[in-house]
């Protein structure tokens, strides 16, 4: 069990670890779910060929696997239109052996990215972007009747299995993305947090993240929470990953990190997080980048595909 305490190091929320348990559990419900006659599905449409997502797709097609939930991936080319991207929708919408559909964002400029996520059919919008559920999910529907963005409920699943108490704490979210700080920040009141958004027009920052027991940075600015801005103790998720190319990052956020600078010459880069690492000297507890919330993810779309098709079925 977590214990808070600003005399002891900080505890590391390990997501890999987390995430690994949710997909075993996952894999039993699977199990259960084809004694019961049916498999759980996901559609995944990827649209033309941008190497990042095409390695996120991959890896969600691949998790299926190892769960036993059918996929399918769906490649249309770049130019698709709009229009041939809602018919495929629709298309997906109607099959009875599909529970989920998944655009891999961003799609290419030209198409409309709010109609399509919301044309799939809210049963179906493992995402959890389509506005019933993101309307749901404001409204306080239990947990276990909302399909719910999946970083923000990877960033719930960690707090929860490491026991850090939520209700009544000051939580702190900044960002106010649909994707991630919106949806977190009503996860967290849904739990009893008394909650502040912060966005990039909220004015003396650090006086309000200082104030937080849980801070949760969703910027996508490497660094950018630093050590000022903690309140001892604190909880930290970070949220972001970035990409660090240049020496004077690495110096700046790894001095003399041995591990860092082997992975870095290696590779010619390391990820960082929206924290800069020198301020999770001062929490209570904090999720690493890499290794924290990002493992959460694709077990969160996982646990969304099984959520989906058992709610379809009543
Ligand atoms: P976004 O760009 O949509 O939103 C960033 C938010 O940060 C905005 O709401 C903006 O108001 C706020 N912001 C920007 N500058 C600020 C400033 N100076 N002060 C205060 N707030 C400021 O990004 P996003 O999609 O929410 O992603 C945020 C980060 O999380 C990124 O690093 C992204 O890579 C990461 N991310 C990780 C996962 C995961 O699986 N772990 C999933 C999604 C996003």
């Amino acid at each position: 069990m977590f214990m808070s305490s600003v005399t002891t190091a900080p505890f590391i929320l390990d997501g890999i670890a987390i995430a690994s348990q949710i997909k075993s559990e996952l894999a039993v419900e699977v199990a259960a779910a084809r004694d019961h006659g049916y498999i759980p599905g996901l559609a995944v449409i990827l649209v033309g060929e941008v190497p990042a997502s095409q390695i996120y797709v991959r890896s969600k097609v691949k998790t299926c696997a190892e769960l036993g939930i059918y996929s399918e991936m769906h490649t249309p080319p770049a130019s698709s239109s709009t229009e041939e991207l809602l018919h495929l929708i629709a298309s997906l919408n109607a099959r009875e052996s599909i529970d989920g559909i998944l655009i891999q964002l961003p799609l290419p400029a030209h198409v409309d990215t709010p109609r399509l996520l919301e044309a799939i059919v809210p049963s179906k919008d493992v995402d959890g972007f389509h506005p019933i559920n993101s309307g749901r999910l404001l409204s306080g529907f239990p947990t276990a009747k909302v399909l719910a963005p999946c970083t923000p409920a990877g960033i719930m699943e960690v707090l929860r299995r490491s026991k850090i108490p939520i209700s009544g704490q000051r939580a702190v979210v900044i960002g106010r993305s649909n994707i991630v700080g919106k949806p977190a920040a009503a996860m967290l009141i849904n739990a009893s947090a008394t909650v502040t958004i912060c966005h990039s027009q909220t004015q003396n920052l650090a006086a309000i993240t200082r104030e937080a027991d849980i801070l949760v940075a969703a910027i996508g600015r490497p660094g950018f929470v630093t050590l000022d801005m903690v309140q001892p103790g604190a909880t930290i998720i970070d949220v972001g990953i970035n990409r660090i190319t240049t020496e004077a990052e690495l110096e700046r956020f790894f001095p003399g990190d041995a591990a860092r600078r082997a992975s870095f010459d290696k590779r010619g880069s390391t990820l960082v997080g929206d924290v800069d690492p020198a301020a999770f000297a001062v929490a209570g507890a904090y999720t690493p980048v890499p290794g924290g919330v990002g493992a959460l993810t694709i077990a969160m779309l996982m646990a969304n595909t099984v959520k989906a098709a058992r709610l379809r079925r009543g």
